[in-house]
């Protein structure tokens, strides 16, 4: 790990409508690294890579979130996004009346390096929608309306490739996808990671997306708690065994805090 991470998350605790999510988590991203979140269902995850981007929904009640060298805890959406944070949803949005083409144009409006003529917009996208397999006849269509999850997905890489952000939060990206969808993603991933050198958070409670990515570095959330972080051979380990050694250890940790808890106020 370089001593100047791409992302830092340091001592987050964050909650939602009073009830605490995430506990003093700690996360860091190296520039060029792709890491893997782990974890069980309702753990935290998906509540992590919206704190990243600044949803309101949720309030960071301590800690805090630097990225690329800046202080981005306080930061809206939109500017994270500027500052080269990209994050997919686990359910993708539909924009009745917009189309796709129109969706993706407005996406890199006003963003330097990354505004295009049409022409060159139309030509790049094409590129990008053949390099996923994509029929360029989805441009024209209503965003998300009528998409199978394959093809939200597909969309989601395209936005991907052509932002080219700094950092891409992947959240379940490969969830209900078939082999075919799973493949292009998969693809896309790649594409992007050598095209700019890009970093990943990949969110997922399911190993299949990546066999086929170097990843760096592994994190288990459990509960809202950070419960392990290691190398890539931890995939094939939780592969086998499950989260359940981890939830396990976490409520073993937790009784051991509650009875020292109880004997200090004794
Ligand atoms: P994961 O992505 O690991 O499955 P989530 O981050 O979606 O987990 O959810 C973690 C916990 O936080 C769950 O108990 C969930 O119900 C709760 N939660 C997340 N977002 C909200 C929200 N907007 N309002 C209320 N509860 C939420
Ligand atoms: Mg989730």
């Amino acid at each position: 790990m370089s001593a100047n991470p791409l992302l830092s998350i340091e001592g987050l605790t964050a909650s939602v409508d009073e009830k605490t999510i995430l506990h003093n988590v700690n996360l860091n991203v190296a520039a060029g690294e792709t890491h893997v979140l782990m974890g069980p269902n309702g753990a935290g995850k998906s509540t992590l890579g919206h704190l990243v981007m600044g949803d309101p929904v949720y309030t960071v009640q301590n800690g805090r979130i630097a990225f690329d060298g800046q202080d981005i805890t306080e930061l809206t959406t939109d500017k994270r996004s500027r500052a080269g944070l990209f994050l997919s949803f686990q359910a993708p949005v539909e924009i009745p009346g917009v189309p796709l083409s129109s969706f993706l144009r407005a996406s890199i409006a006003g963003r330097p390096g990354l505004e295009m003529k049409g022409k060159e917009f139309r030509r790049r996208v094409k590129e990008l929608a053949a390099e996923l397999n994509m029929d360029t006849a989805y441009l024209n269509r209503e965003l998300g309306v009528g998409f199978s999850g394959g093809e939200k997905k597909k969309v989601e890489m395209l936005q991907l490739l052509l932002l080219q952000p700094k950092l891409a939060i992947l959240d379940e990206t490969d969830s209900g996808l078939d082999v075919d969808a799973l493949s292009t993603v998969s693809h896309g991933m790649d594409a992007y990671r050598k095209s700019c050198n890009g970093s990943m958070l990949i969110i997922t409670h399911n190993t299949r997306i990546l066999e086929h990515l170097d990843v760096d570095r592994v994190h288990v959330m459990v509960k809202g708690h950070i419960v392990r972080e290691d190398d890539a051979s931890l995939i094939p380990w939780i592969d086998k065994n499950g989260f359940e050694t981890f939830e396990r250890e976490a409520a073993e940790q937790r009784a051991q805090a509650e009875a020292v808890a109880a004997e200090q106020q004794a």
